[in-house]
């Protein structure tokens, strides 16, 4: 494999370090790496990738670019709003460096496809944001070999490491053997991130695929680094395979890939989703608010700081953080409606409100968000 004239001049920076050379851009060049989502962690992996002159970069998204990922998803532009995020990701990065091959894979990745998808690449690098997602990818790049390359971020904090068991290290379930409850780690959607934290994280994670393709330097291969955004504070754990991992020890008890949705206790949803009796829709809401005879009233269990975002006129406000401590406030035997962002926490202070006592409360299902698509557009969507 040759670099062009104008390949050597793109990788000038590169090919006067020692530790890369010509050899080094060559090795670069000619490695493959499969990027699993072009979202926050994927935006920046990607773009310094083929800057850096990655030969061939797979993109697996098929979602859709939202007004609510161009805080930290800097692949995507305001204009590319509503289109494909794999489209999207693929012209940004044939305008980086058009010698960068780059293959979409616009699907989900899933136990049927993920060991297809995964075959033709020599590294793999995790930019998801679900725990069903990065045990499949966790476990395919185990039975193949692949050295996987993690990152994940939440709030103000973010961490990374290279899992790779055929080159030494633990893998991600010798960390977390089973997944947390399901609803108990929110997602960024619910719990929110800074905008340049993936840039951070995902710095990290092409700096060890730049690594791990010139064969130089020390991996995150048994480490696993913390970093907190609002201490400026990195941290360093030792990892150690543990020798009872059901996937890489030397008596595994998984030997192919499993239902993830399943192992992580998620529901499948089903084709026609049968009405729960404890929601309520936003027109019942509505019309609870519009007719004071009905004698219901409406309360918002969002967090102060989401009541300044976005609020519906005449909703009071009860976290449902200060939920246990003030329901003393609500009157046992009124009829209440409970609304959130999304009507999952409405679900939960309906549930903590029944064991109270309460006899009348409803969730509202869809919560502001299905309030400001079908009732009033003029309430922001956050
Ligand atoms: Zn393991």
């Amino acid at each position: 494999m040759q670099l062009s004239n104008e390949e050597i001049r793109r990788y000038s920076r590169h090919l006067i370090l020692p530790e890369v050379g010509m050899a080094g851009q060559k090795k670069i060049k000619g490695t493959s790496v499969l990027c699993i989502g072009a979202g926050g962690l994927g935006s920046p992996i990607a773009m310094y990738l083929a800057a850096a002159g990655i030969g061939k970069i797979g993109i697996v998204d098929f979602d859709t670019v939202d007004y609510s990922n161009l805080q930290r998803q800097i692949l995507h532009t305001d204009a590319d709003v509503g289109r494909s995020k794999a489209e999207s990701a693929k012209e940004t990065l044939a305008g980086i460096n058009p010698n960068t091959e780059v293959i979409l894979h616009n699907t989900r990745i899933s136990a049927e496809n993920a060991l297809d998808l995964i075959r033709p690449y020599d590294i793999v690098v995790d930019g998801t944001d679900n725990f069903p997602t990065r045990y499949l990818t966790n476990d395919a790049c185990v039975l193949l070999k692949k050295p996987n390359v993690y990152g994940s971020i939440f709030r103000f904090e973010g961490q990374a490491s290279v899992f790779a068991p055929h080159l030494g290290g633990p893998c991600y379930r010798c960390l977390y053997p089973e997944p947390p409850p399901p609803g108990m780690v929110p997602s960024c959607a619910e719990g929110g991130v800074l905008g340049v934290l993936p840039g951070i994280i995902g710095c990290i994670q092409a700096t060890e695929i730049l690594k791990l393709a010139l064969g130089k330097g020390t991996t995150l291969i048994n480490r696993l680094v913390l970093f907190n955004a609002l201490d400026l504070k990195f941290r360093e754990l030792k990892l150690r395979r543990d020798p009872k991992c059901p996937l890489c020890s030397d008596a595994p008890t998984i030997k192919e890939l499993i239902d993830y949705e399943m192992f992580c206790g998620i529901q499948p949803a089903p084709a026609e989703p049968a009405a729960n009796p404890d929601e309520v829709t936003v027109q019942d809401m509505k019309r609870a608010l519009d007719n004071p005879a009905l004698n219901i009233k409406v309360v918002d269990v969002r967090e102060p700081d989401e009541y300044e975002i976005a609020k519906v006129n005449g909703v009071p406000l009860l976290p449902l953080s200060q939920l246990g401590q003030r329901f003393t406030e609500l009157d046992p035997n009124q009829q209440y409606y409970l609304h959130c962002k999304g009507g999952v926490r409405s679900l939960k202070a309906l549930n903590f409100l029944r064991e109270q006592g309460f006899k009348y409360v409803k969730s509202v299902k869809g919560g502001i968000g299905a309030w400001s698509d079908e009732v009033d557009h003029s309430v922001p969507k956050y």
